[in-house]
């Protein structure tokens, strides 16, 4: 066995390479500039698990164009409230990388993010109903501002004519669009944000596992190992964010944190249909959402997407959920099975019991043929050619199984912070609606880690986020103004409203 270094001690370290970490790492040097933090990663490079541009769907959630942050009452009307949220935590994520691109931390801009118009669909007269009540409750919102409604079948032909092609019968089906949408490369921007760490005097260090976490004293033990040479290393520290994204429940289980002994995890992997074919994606501009199937889960939420990968402008139909046994894309086959044990055995198969609608989603998913993937993609593209579409594999994702009110629950669909040993480690589990509100998500770390630092770091804070609280009151013209500069700064266009009728 190799020999242990001996250890090195940090005052902040943080563990996986991921939108989270690079995220909480310079919000730390931005606020505690005289820190030492260490952030450390398994793979050869960072950003390449979940954060990458191949393993999610990139789309910058804003709640401008996802149905479940708007769901209906039993009036008919619709709530908007979710959606107003995740794009008050969207806005905030866009004020963040425009300050960063100001002072030449970050950038150039489109390197990471560029315009893509949002677009809701409704079909049949049910879903038509719905999304002209959902634009009724968002348009007044500055956020919203800019949304348009069609059921014109002429004027959605001319807006997205990919989903006209090959008619509908009589069918009807109504759009909403809005030109604020955004496309994100968390891959790149994961990068770029640990750069600006480096810069600040911080260390990332490649290849490097984490292999054990121990509380020891008033600190914390992280044991890597380095995945070339296996040699070993110990780092100490006072404070330690998991932010292993599938892998992190193994290891808040494997240094026996006792908020997590009774999670149970449950992987699913995503798939999308994939074309290239030039003249499609001419006639696709746009991110395009439309309505879960009954008893799916939020994330399954069909769209079809002009998304830009290896350089490249490509179209993307799904997500499809398929089985891996591993936690991260490259994990290991024995990932499940070791993470079952008889404390968490109960949560497992009390979700299963307690979920069983997504339960028969999932096997249906999984169990679906090819055919009957093309036949979900012709409710948006009704001409689709099985020849044109090829199936990839993006991304995968740890459901977080817990109990609550003795119900087994797949607490994974949202995203939840565990905060342990008197706030000196947090940690990140689930993974939706994830990358977009990375920000606001890692300023909740700092608060319930830190919470009698934050008077005193508020100051430095705000040069570089706006509070939550200003980002609703008391002054929405402020907030509105600074949203438009941020956009502005970071090169996204929207969409002129001025074009309906033109196009
Ligand atoms: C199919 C799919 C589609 C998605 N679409 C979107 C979308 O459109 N928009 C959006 O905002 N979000 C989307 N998401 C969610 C988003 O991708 C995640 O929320 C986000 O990338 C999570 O970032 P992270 O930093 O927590 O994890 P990751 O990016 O997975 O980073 C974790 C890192 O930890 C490292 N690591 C793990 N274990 C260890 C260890 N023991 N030692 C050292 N390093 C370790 C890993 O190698 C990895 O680099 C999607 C997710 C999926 C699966």
């Amino acid at each position: 066995m190799s020999e242990v270094e001996p250890n090195e001690h940090r005052d902040a370290v943080i563990i996986g390479g991921g939108i989270m970490s690079a995220t909480l790492s310079v919000l730390f040097s931005e606020v505690q500039p005289d820190w030492r933090i260490a952030v450390v990663e398994q793979l050869d490079e960072v950003g390449l698990e979940s954060s990458d541009a191949r393993n999610n769907a990139g789309t910058g959630h804003a709640g401008l164009c996802e149905f479940n942050y708007t769901p209906r009452r039993s009036d008919g009307t619709v709530d908007a409230s979710s959606a107003v949220r995740i794009g008050e935590q969207f806005a905030t994520s866009l004020v963040f990388w425009a300050r960063l691109v100001e002072r030449g931390a970050l950038g150039p801009p489109e390197t990471f993010i560029r315009s893509v118009p949002h677009l809701g669909f409704g079909s049949g007269a049910d879903g038509v109903a719905y999304l002209r009540a959902r634009w009724e409750a968002l348009r007044d919102h500055p956020l919203f501002a800019d949304m348009e409604f069609s059921d014109s079948p002429a004027e959605v032909a001319s807006w997205m004519p990919l989903m006209a092609e090959g008619g509908r019968g009589d069918k009807p089906m109504a759009l909403t669009r809005t030109g604020q949408g955004t496309e994100v490369d968390f891959g790149v921007l994961t990068r770029q944000l640990l750069s600006v760490l480096e810069e600040r005097g911080g260390t990332v260090r490649m290849r490097q596992q984490v292999t054990s976490l121990r509380r020891l004293g008033a600190e914390w033990q992280v044991e890597t190992r380095d995945r070339g040479t296996g040699q070993l290393r110990r780092l100490r520290t006072p404070y330690v964010f998991v932010g292993a994204g599938g892998g992190t429940l193994p290891l808040l289980q494997s240094a026996r944190i006792p908020e997590t002994r009774r999670y149970g995890a449950f992987p699913i992997s995503g798939q999308f249909l994939r074309t290239d074919r030039p003249d499609l994606v001419a006639a696709h501009r746009g991110k395009v959402y439309g309505h879960a199937e009954p008893g799916a889960p939020a994330i399954s939420v069909p769209h079809l997407d002009l998304r830009v990968l290896d350089g490249r402008e490509s179209l993307l139909f799904g997500p499809f959920a398929s089985f891996s046994p591993r936690f991260l894309s490259h994990g290991r086959l024995t990932d499940l099975p070791r993470s079952v044990h008889l404390g968490n055995l109960p949560v497992l198969l009390t979700s299963v019991r307690d979920n069983r609608s997504l339960v028969a989603y999932l096997v249906r998913q999984v169990t679906q043929s090819a055919e009957a993937r093309m036949a979900a993609l012709r409710r948006f593209v009704p001409a689709a050619r099985a020849d044109d579409w090829t199936l990839i594999t993006a991304g995968q994702r740890v459901q977080i199984l817990k109990r609550i009110g003795g119900r087994g629950t797949m607490a994974g669909f949202g995203t939840e912070i565990v905060t342990s040993a008197g706030g000196s480690l947090g940690a990140l589990l689930g993974s939706s609606p994830g990358a977009s509100t990375a920000v606001s998500t890692m300023l909740d770390v700092l608060a319930t880690s830190f919470p009698q630092r934050m008077p005193e770091w508020a100051s430095r804070l705000d040069r570089l986020v706006p509070s939550a609280q200003m980002m609703r009151e008391p002054d929405p013209g402020r907030t509105t103004e600074e949203v438009a500069r941020a956009r502005r700064v970071l090169g996204l266009i929207p969409l002129s409203t001025s074009t309906r009728g033109k196009e």
